[in-house]
């Protein structure tokens, strides 16, 4: 069982030859529409996985907050914990991809932004039957403390992917098991400019030494350094694939590797088939609808 809290938008996507200028408008398109968010993507690769998934979040009593309900249905995650803001919209993410793939997001968090403590004590029993709990930076900091600290009350596994970067306390590394950083994150996190193996496994230190358990540093088509201070720690490669879209790669990385910790595997076993899963993620375009299935990732691994 794996519990994720944290934010659902929907992505309205559209194509344009460039990016528009102030006060342009530019003939753009295709336009693509689909279920979105840091939260709602990881718990989408986790179900596809096979693992039971809770999600908890926000949103708004309009035809989007209608859509997210039936989506998380149809990939069979629990929305026992997916709330209705009486007044607040449901997130949207305003996306722009020009011809050089560049592309330009406005978020609007909306109902997801305002998901409160008191949202996530209610939610006690699921945080009970959770083996682990899977939680990003894109929901208030409130409800990523509230989740944090009921977690590590009830001494469940604590996965945080710190994305968008936001500060941390000290207070809450300390009580967080795994930390999933991409480049850019642990840069931000540690201080250290995170570009290679040696300068992952700086970060990784400094990271430990505020008080995480283990570290792992996504570092896209490289893999993802490992660091749990038993040993010097390396990189995990990462499987060669054709690339299509590499957004949603660190969703899949994340909700893969929930999954794989929940069923029991060891950290390297965990990180191996969380790469396999995020390189099937990128041979697809879109976030949540690029999420393999099960048995997807065993036929890649067999390969
Ligand atoms: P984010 O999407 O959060 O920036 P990364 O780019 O670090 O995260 O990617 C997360 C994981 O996805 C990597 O650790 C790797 O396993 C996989 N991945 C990303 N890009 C590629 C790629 N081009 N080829 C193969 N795997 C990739």
């Amino acid at each position: 069982n794996i519990l994720v809290v944290g934010s659902y938008v929907v992505d309205l996507m559209s194509r344009t030859p460039h990016m528009p200028s102030p006060g342009e408008t530019v003939l753009g398109g295709p336009f693509h529409m689909g279920p979105g968010g840091k939260g709602g993507n990881q718990a989408v690769a986790a179900a596809r996985l096979g693992s039971r998934v809770t999600m908890l979040t926000k949103v708004g009593h309009d035809v989007f907050g209608d859509e997210a309900l039936k989506n998380f249905t149809t990939e069979n995650i629990d929305t026992t914990h997916v709330t209705r803001h009486p007044d607040e919209v449901t997130g949207t993410a305003l996306i722009a991809v020009d011809d050089q793939r560049e592309n330009m997001i406005v978020v609007a968090p909306g109902a997801c932004g305002k998901i409160t403590k008191e949202d996530i004590v209610k939610a006690e029993q699921s945080f009970k039957d959770a083996d682990i709990v899977l939680v990003q930076l894109e929901t208030s900091m409130e409800a990523v403390e509230t989740t944090i600290n009921l977690a590590n009350k009830l001494g469940k596994p604590i996965i945080l992917n710190p994305a968008p970067y936001q500060d941390v306390s000290q207070d809450l590394l300390e009580k967080i098991d795994y930390i999933t950083p991409n480049e850019t994150e642990a840069s931000l996190l540690s201080g250290v400019k995170v570009m290679d193996e040696a300068s992952a496994r700086e970060a990784s230190i400094k990271l430990k030494e505020q008080g995480v358990h283990t570290v792992l540093i996504t570092l896209g088509k490289t893999g993802c350094f490992v660091y749990d201070g038993t040993s010097e720690g390396g990189i995990v490669p990462a499987f060669s694939v054709n690339v299509v879209d590499t957004t949603g790669a660190g969703d899949a990385f994340n909700g893969a590797f929930a999954t794989f910790i929940a069923n029991g595997l060891s950290l390297q076993e965990a990180v191996t088939r969380a790469n396999a899963v995020a390189a099937l993620a990128v041979t697809k375009v879109g976030t949540a609808p690029a999420m393999p299935f099960a048995e997807e990732v065993e036929k890649f691994l067999a390969e």
